[in-house]
């Protein structure tokens, strides 16, 4: 079994429009949305049957008020400020915020009354779905909620299972947008990525980031220049820094105004406008990304 992320480093490149795109060309037989803090790949696959869990990671403290002794030690030594001090019937009383808390565990060490509890955190959810090409894991963190790339590795794990379970030969992910540990989660250990830019220099900026990361951790890099003809300098700058770092551009994919149609349809360009130039591009790429896929090396670890 392969596993081929889409990254982009920088959102709004069409990251999850190439990626629902490829599951339409036949990639998609098990997928996964890495994008745990803004999912949006149902939208374009339509899904049904879901299957939710909820994801649970970290603790949050919780004062048993007829226990504690109002000593404040626990408001002291929290370096969160998450515990507060509340005069109630004129007499002031602590409680835990639970937004502000970070699971740390000091004030439950140290409450001379033992009266803090310090229960799991249910922070999110994730589950699968079945979707028109094949079973979509995807996830939701609560707003405000950390723990992301936790939940990305979740992602990741239940989309192997799955296709260990269908006998599928590759999992297709959506990554996150960025370079932060969603990201790192996202990307460690799989065959191949692939990297949706544009013609922008903030793309081409974040393209380099990215591309460092995905060198630190041995992944093989391949690159699609996605609306390339808004800015065909800047997309020759693009495929000239490919160039000089050795990395395939796969695909050019041209500007399409009924991208837009396709999306508010909730399917693929491909599927919407099959004989267009921007689907007829993504087409070949896809099949330069299947020769990529079968001639990447074995992941390390
Ligand atoms: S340290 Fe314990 S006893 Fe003291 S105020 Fe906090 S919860 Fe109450
Ligand atoms: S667990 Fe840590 S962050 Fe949360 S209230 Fe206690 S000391 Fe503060």
């Amino acid at each position: 079994m392969k596993e081929l992320v889409v990254l982009s480093g920088k959102g709004g490149t069409g990251k999850t429009s190439v990626t629902a795109a490829l599951a339409a060309l036949g990639a998609g037989e098990v997928l996964a949305d890495c994008d745990v803090d803004a999912a949006n790949l149902h939208l374009v696959l339509g899904t049904h049957g879901e299957a939710a869990h909820p994801f649970v990671s970290g603790h949050t403290a919780v004062i048993r008020t007829d226990d504690c002794s109002d000593c404040g030690e626990c408001a002291r030594l929290c370096r969160f400020d998450a515990i507060l001090a509340e005069t109630v019937a004129g007499r002031i009383r602590f409680r835990v915020d639970p937004i502000a808390c970070e699971g740390c565990g000091v004030c439950v060490h140290f409450c001379p009354s033992g009266a803090i509890d310090f229960p799991s955190s249910t922070c999110g959810w994730w589950g699968t779905s079945r979707t028109r090409f094949g079973a979509l894991i995807h996830a939701a963190l609560d707003v405000g909620a950390e723990n992301s790339g936790k939940l990305v590795t979740l992602v990741r794990e239940q989309a192997r299972k799955a296709a260990t379970a269908a006998g599928a030969d590759l999992v297709l992910v959506d990554g996150p947008p960025g370079i932060g540990c969603p990201v790192t989660a996202s990307l460690t250990g799989a065959d191949l990525v692939l990297l949706v830019t544009e013609p922008s220099l903030p793309a081409l900026h974040d393209l380099g980031r990215i591309r460092e990361l995905a060198r630190h951790f041995a992944v093989p890099v391949v690159v699609c220049i996605n609306k390339c003809d808004l800015n065909p300098r800047l997309s020759d700058r693009i495929a000239e820094f490919c160039r000089d770092q050795g990395i395939p551009v796969v695909g050019r994919i041209p500007f399409d105004p009924l991208a837009g149609d396709a999306q508010i349809a909730g399917v693929s360009l491909v599927e919407f406008a099959p004989e267009s130039p921007a689907a007829a591009a993504l087409a070949a790429m896809w099949e330069d990304i299947r020769g990529a896929l079968a001639t990447a090396p074995q992941p390390k670890g």
